[in-house]
C-alpha cells in the first residue's frame, strides 16, 4: 500500500485496522505532506515496533526521480518515473523577488490534442495519470528540495480537462492535505468544452486558463486540431458561462509565433475578440522545442503586440523564458532553458 495520496480519513481507517490511535494518523499525515519524507523509517516520532509493523503492509511512495535538471535561475525540472516505467515532467519554479514556490504538474502521459507547436503532443497520448500520480509530482519536489510548494499550475504535459476526475481529486488533496489554497492553483486547457462546463459546476476558487493562441477559427485550427471539434466561438461562450457561474476571471494564454499570429492586425482582432470576456492575458513567446517552421517573435514585435492589446483595457503580461515569470511554460523548458544538467 502506498501512503502518499491518502487523506487523513483514509489514514485514520488504516490506523483503526492496525489498532493504533487517530493521533498516529495525524502524525503520518504530517510526515507525508509537511515533512515530505520518502520512507517510513524517517517517521521518527513513531515507535520502532510500530514502524516495522507499518512497513510490512505499506511504503510511502513508489515514484522515482529519473532525471533532474537544474537551471541557472533556480528552476528545476524533474522527469518522474512511475512503477510501470512511464515518465512525466514536473517543474519547480522559484523567483528571487517572491516567496512563491510554484510546481508545474502534468496530468497525462503524453497528450491526444496534438497542437502543432507542442513537444508533448508530438509524442501522442499514452495514458491518464491517477490523482495519486499527480500529487506524487509535488511530493517529489518537496522531498528532493525540502521546500514546501505554495502554488500549482497544471501546465505540464497533458490536457487536464480530459482527465478531469483525477485532476479534481488531486485539487481536493492539494487543498485539504497540502493546505494549498484553491486560489493558488491554475488549470490550463486547450478548450475542452464539456470539461469547462463540468469545471464551472464545481464552482471552485481556482483559476481556469485557456490556451487560445489565435483570434479566429481559420488561424486557430492551423495550430490546434481540437479547433475542429470545439470551435473558438463555442469555447468563448463556454468561458462566458463559466465566468457568469463562478464570478471568476479567466486567464487567456496566447503563444506568439513570428509572422503567424503576432502581427498588429492580429493583435487588434484579438483585442476585439476578447473585449466582452472578463480575462487577463498572458503572452507566451514561442519556444522552439521541435523541428518546424515556427520562429520566436522579436522583442519589439512582442512589445507592439502587448501595447495594442493593452488598449483593450485588459491586463497583459509576457511570460518570460527560462521560468522567470510566475506562469513559465513548463513541460516546454528545454534547450537553452536548462543550462546545468544533473543526470541522477
Ligand atoms: N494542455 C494544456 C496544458 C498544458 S500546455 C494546454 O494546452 O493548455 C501548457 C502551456 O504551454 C499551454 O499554454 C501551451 O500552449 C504552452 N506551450 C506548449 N508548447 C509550447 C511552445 N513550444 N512554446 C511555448 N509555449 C508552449
Ligand atoms: Fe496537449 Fe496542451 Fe500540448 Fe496542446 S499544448 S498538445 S493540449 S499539452
Amino acid at each position: 500500500m502506498i501512503l502518499a495520496g491518502m487523506t487523513l480519513d483514509e489514514l485514520e481507517i488504516l490506523m483503526a485496522e492496525l489498532k493504533a490511535t487517530k493521533f498516529r494518523a495525524k502524525q503520518i499525515h504530517n510526515w507525508i505532506y509537511v515533512q515530505s519524507v520518502s520512507s517510513i523509517d524517517e517517521m521518527t516520532n513513531l515507535s520502532k515496533d510500530f514502524r516495522e509493523e507499518l512497513k510490512k503492509i505499506a511504503q510511502v511512495t513508489d515514484t522515482k526521480i529519473k532525471v533532474k535538471q537544474v537551471s541557472k535561475d533556480g528552476t528545476i525540472k524533474y522527469l518522474v518515473e512511475y512503477p510501470d516505467g512511464e515518465c512525466v515532467e514536473t517543474v519547480l519554479m522559484r523567483f528571487d523577488n517572491r516567496a512563491n514556490l510554484t510546481a508545474c504538474v502534468s496530468s497525462q502521459v503524453g497528450c491526444a490534442v496534438n497542437c502543432s507547436f507542442c513537444a508533448t503532443g508530438k509524442g501522442g497520448f499514452k495514458r491518464n495519470l491517477t490523482y495519486k500520480e499527480i500529487i506524487e509530482q509535488v511530493l517529489t519536489i518537496q522531498r528532493d528540495t525540502g521546500l514546501k510548494i505554495t502554488n500549482i499550475v497544471f501546465m505540464g504535459q497533458g490536457e487536464p480537462l480530459l482527465n478531469l476526475d483525477n485532476v479534481l481529486k488531486a485539487l481536493d488533496i492539494f487543498n485539504n492535505d497540502f493546505q494549498i489554497g484553491q486560489r493558488r492553483i491554475t488549470i490550463s486547457t486547450s478548450g475542452i468544452i464539456p470539461g469547462i462546463k463540468k469545471f464551472a459546476d464545481k464552482d471552485l476558487q481556482s483559476t481556469l486558463a485557456i490556451s487560445l493562441h489565435a483570434p479566429n477559427h481559420e488561424l486557430r485550427k492551423q495550430l490546434m486540431p481540437i479547433e475542429e471539434k470545439y470551435p473558438i466561438d463555442k469555447v468563448k461562450q463556454a468561458l462566458k458561462d463559466y465566468i457568469e457561474k463562478t464570478g471568476r476571471r479567466v486567464t487567456v494564454e496566447y503563444i506568439l509565433i513570428h509572422g503567424f499570429n503576432d502581427t498588429p492586425s492580429v493583435a487588434k482582432e484579438l483585442a476585439y475578440f476578447l473585449q466582452d470576456l472578463k480575462c487577463n492575458i498572458n503572452l507566451i513567446p514561442y519556444n522552439s522545442v521541435i523541428e518546424n517552421d515556427y520562429k520566436k517573435p522579436s522583442n519589439s514585435d512582442i512589445m507592439k503586440f502587448k501595447y495594442l492589446l493593452e488598449h483593450s483595457g485588459k491586463k497583459v503580461t509576457v511570460r518570460l523564458e527560462r521560468g522567470a515569470d510566475i506562469d513559465a511554460a513548463c513541460g516546454q523548458l528545454r534547450g537553452n532553458a536548462l543550462k546545468k544538467v544533473e543526470n541522477l
